[in-house]
């Protein structure tokens, strides 16, 4: 195919991705990012999940039960606060009118075939240019705390093999046996599920990666470069303007990758993308007893708390917060993951260390689905809306961009832009 000359808005994981994979392809592409650097929002310090198995739409029958305790617990992970925002409002409805099978089955089927193909494009990847963002396929246990949450994982598991997932259901033992640092916490271990493909990697570090290799393959990254607008001639995206007022020529296309902060610049072209931050927290803390440290990905589903071993540190994640687009760091948040982190690998972490606080916007669509690909502006294309899997979808996303550009939307089917 003809080399394009390609724009993509956003350098957090997802921008990055889809600039790798199109540079590779052969296109002229140009990154723009707002900030001084790659990977400073969301992409920052999140969970480090390679969560291949684990896409479960959060609408779903099982979370419209749990909802009203959920929103009533001051401990809960998740907090919703009113804004009065219509986006808030439209978002809330939607997202309850996904929380039936169906579409918990559709959404599944669609996210594991992204899933599966972004596990062999970041291989791809790690092969071809020897990509370092602490990477290792460790695999993955999520322990549950009662009898009828093993009976739930169990009947997900039946469903996914079907799906192509390897996954194996453990009692309380078989976990500890998998990961023996879960011992002081064996009271909450009613049994898990292990998969053994899972993986780890630290996203910061993936998306430099992947942006110094488009800058060697001679693609142009630009940093402190806010796109305030998008400049249409009819159908089409014919430049782009600076929050510095330099004006952009848009090249063949634009693809939008610009995660939370997308409908920004989409909604005055009337394309309208139905993303909502969710808000998530992270602490990281250096390990100072490797033996009382986890080995393998840890989710409680207790807490809904995620734990991934990194070199010498380990980093604690979760939080679901509907509060708008705040960045503020709530104490009470961390103190809550730390306390988390203390009671189930005691003796594991400094206590006294700096925990590095921080919180992100996952840009959340109501059904789980991101939206990738066309819309009804002839030459803008989008790579938004990865919620609380972009680290996972990325590399999958940008070879459905890929595929687009190249004339054939068929891959990208079921994450269509519907308008
Ligand atoms: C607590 C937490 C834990 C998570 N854990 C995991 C996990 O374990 N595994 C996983 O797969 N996912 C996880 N996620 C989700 C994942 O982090 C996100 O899905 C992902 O980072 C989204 O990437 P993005 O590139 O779309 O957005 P971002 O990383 O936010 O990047 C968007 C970029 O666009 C730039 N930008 C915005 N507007 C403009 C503009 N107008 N002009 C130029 N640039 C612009 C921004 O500066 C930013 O750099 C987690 C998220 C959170 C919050």
């Amino acid at each position: 195919m003809k080399p394009l000359a390609i724009t993509i808005v956003g350098a957090g994981i997802v921008g990055a991705a889809a600039a790798y994979v199109l540079t590779r392809a052969g296109h002229r592409v140009t990154l723009l990012e707002a900030r001084d650097a790659p990977g400073q929002l969301t992409s920052f310090a999140n969970g480090a999940q390679l969560s291949y198995s684990y896409v479960e739409p959060l609408a779903s029958p099982a979370t419209l039960r749990k909802l009203p305790a959920m929103l009533l617990d001051r401990q809960s992970p998740l907090k919703l606060r009113l804004t009065g925002e219509w986006a808030q409002l439209s978002w809330g409805l939607r997202f309850l009118r996904a929380c039936n099978p169906r579409q918990v089955h559709r959404a599944t089927e669609a996210l594991l075939r992204l899933s599966f193909a972004s596990r062999d494009e970041l291989a791809a990847a790690c092969e071809a240019d020897d990509l370092r963002f602490h990477h290792a396929v460790a695999g993955k246990l999520v322990v549950v705390d009662s009898p009828a949450a093993l009976a739930a994982a169990r009947r997900q598991v039946d469903c996914q093999r079907a799906l192509g997932c390897e996954q194996h259901v453990l009692d309380t033992d078989a976990c500890l046996d998998r990961e023996p640092a879960l011992a002081a916490y064996r009271a909450h271990v009613a049994g898990g599920v292990w998969t053994p493909g899972e993986a780890v990697g630290d996203a910061w570090l993936l998306t430099r990666e992947l942006v110094d290799r488009v800058r060697a393959m001679g693609g142009t990254v630009r940093y402190q470069a806010r796109v305030a607008a998008l400049r249409t001639q009819g159908r089409r995206v014919t430049g782009l303007r600076l929050e510095s007022g330099e004006e952009l020529p848009a090249g063949d296309a634009v693809v939008l990758a610009s995660g939370s902060d997308a409908p920004v610049l989409a909604r005055p072209l009337g394309v309208k993308l139905p993303l909502y931050p969710v808000k998530g927290y992270s602490i990281t803390l250096p390990v100072v007893d490797e033996r009382l440290a986890p080995r393998v990905s840890v989710t409680d589903l207790r807490r809904k708390t995620v734990y991934a071993p990194l070199p010498g540190r380990l980093r604690i994640a979760g939080m679901a917060e509907l509060v708008g687009p705040d960045l503020r760091v709530d104490p009470e948040r961390i103190a809550q993951l730390l306390a988390a982190a203390h009671d189930t690998f005691p003796g594991a972490c400094d206590a006294s260390a700096d925990p590095q606080p921080w919180s992100g916007l996952r840009p959340c669509t109501p059904t789980s689905l991101p939206v990738i690909g066309r819309t009804p502006v002839d030459n803008l294309l989008v790579d938004v809306g990865h919620g609380s899997l972009g680290l996972t979808l990325a590399m999958g996303s940008a070879r459905l961009i890929e595929r687009c550009l190249a004339g054939d939307d068929r891959p990208a089917r079921h994450f269509a832009y519907a308008g």
